[in-house]
């Protein structure tokens, strides 16, 4: 756990897995609780808001696909998946 903290913020407590370093320049208070960010699979990334289990995002459009680029969302919707399951 990473404890980040100036005087005028209160201290964010990032998860284990959060992978951002830049948590100093959010505005954070009870209506706006942190985002962490989680690895990223190919088109999926991981981010989860405040104390909440971590979710998946898909980074680009999913119009227009080959069934190579289905091949390559399905595989990272599995990875995404079980890291997800391995991390809430
Ligand atoms: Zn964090």
């Amino acid at each position: 756990m990473t404890l980040i903290s100036s005087p005028e913020a209160p201290a964010i407590v990032c998860p284990p897995w959060c992978m951002r370093y830049d948590h100093d320049a959010d505005v954070v208070d009870e209506n706006n609780p942190p985002n962490h960010y989680g690895p990223d699979f190919g088109v999926l990334g991981t981010q989860a808001v405040g104390e909440g289990a971590p979710r998946g995002l898909i980074s680009t459009p999913l119009s227009d696909m080959s069934p190579h680029d289905l091949r390559r969302l399905a595989a990272a919707a599995v990875a995404a998946a079980e890291w997800m399951e391995a991390h809430s």
